[in-house]
């Protein structure tokens, strides 16, 4: 796994490598595993933030790149195996690794493998857009270069919006999309569209988060014991948790601002656990009020 000399790599491949932390919500457990790292330039990621402030948090290798996570949560209950996200899969180029960092070998089949599962086990996998980094994993390459789904048992659920808008390559950069990562599926019938907000059953749904993508969703797992949002990139990292800290791929900053600030109130008033998608350090947290402040709401981990 990971690149030798890389020193972020490096970091990165440690921390997939520390035991997985898991989450009890008594009817069902979410695992938190790794879709792969990322490396990614740390100024579009960090939209209008000035490097100075960003680069304490992040701090970048010498080509500007930060070190970023691709997380996926595994929920297991007497339902089933449920994934959200599925990382970049292992069907990058050796130019798109160049840009991306990580590595092939480095991708979510192999995380699910090291903590004793297999990619035929999952049911259903279920995702907050149709973005390489998010959707890249549910078709893989096999030896022979052949794609084929990696989830040869499961359905895949994604936003109708979003499918509609991935077909179109609606996008801040022409390859935003890419149709290998869901046509294997469509082929088979196995990519389900539902609506924005949808209730998608076994305590999932849908939670509309538009403005990374007009078809983005957050995932919404209710459990017995309290509730969990994954976030998808409405709020990809612990330090981008104000509503106006937006990345530069996001197609509607502003909409994507109101939708972070309708989150982070909600979660805070619900006692949501959040899970960032591109967070590396501090990927579990919850929101809490700081009152005083202009947005008087902040991120806090939970251990
Ligand atoms: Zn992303």
């Amino acid at each position: 796994m990971g690149i030798p000399g890389f020193p972020l790599v490096e970091r990165g491949v440690q921390r997939i490598m520390k035991e997985p932390r898991t989450i009890d919500l008594g009817d069902r457990a979410a695992t938190l595993i790794s879709g792969g790292i990322n490396l990614m330039d740390g100024g579009p990621m960090m939209g209008i933030l000035p490097r100075p402030l960003w680069s304490q948090w992040y701090p970048p290798d010498p080509e500007n790149r930060i070190l970023l996570e691709t997380n996926c949560l595994l929920i297991e209950s007497e339902w089933g195996k449920f994934l959200i996200e599925s990382g970049c899969g292992n069907k990058l180029t050796e130019k798109e690794r160049r840009f991306y960092g990580g590595s092939n070998p480095d991708w979510v089949g192999h995380s699910l493998e090291a903590i004793g599962h297999t990619p035929s086990s999952i049911n259903r996998v279920i995702l907050t857009h149709l973005h390489t980094d998010h959707a890249g994993g549910i078709v893989c390459m096999d030896t022979n270069g052949i794609d084929s789904p990696t989830f040869c048992q499961a359905t895949v659920l994604v936003c109708s919006t979003e499918l509609d808008e991935a077909r179109l390559g609606i996008g801040i950069t022409p390859n935003a999309y890419d149709d290998r990562n869901w046509k294997a599926l469509e082929n088979n019938g196995d990519l389900i569209p539902a609506a924005p907000g949808a209730d998608l059953g076994m305590g999932f749904s849908y939670y509309p988060t538009p403005g990374h993508t007009n078809g983005h969703q957050s995932v919404l797992i209710t459990g017995a014991k309290g509730k969990i949002l994954f976030t998808g990139d409405v709020l990809p990292l612990f330090r981008l948790a104000v509503p106006y800290y937006n990345m530069a791929f996001d197609v509607a900053p502003v909409i994507n601002a109101q939708s972070k600030r309708r989150l982070l109130e909600q979660a805070c008033r619900e006692e949501w656990i959040l899970v960032l998608s591109h967070e590396p350090d501090v990927p579990i947290c919850r929101c809490v009020e700081k009152p005083g402040k202009s947005f008087p709401f902040v991120l806090q981990p939970v251990d």
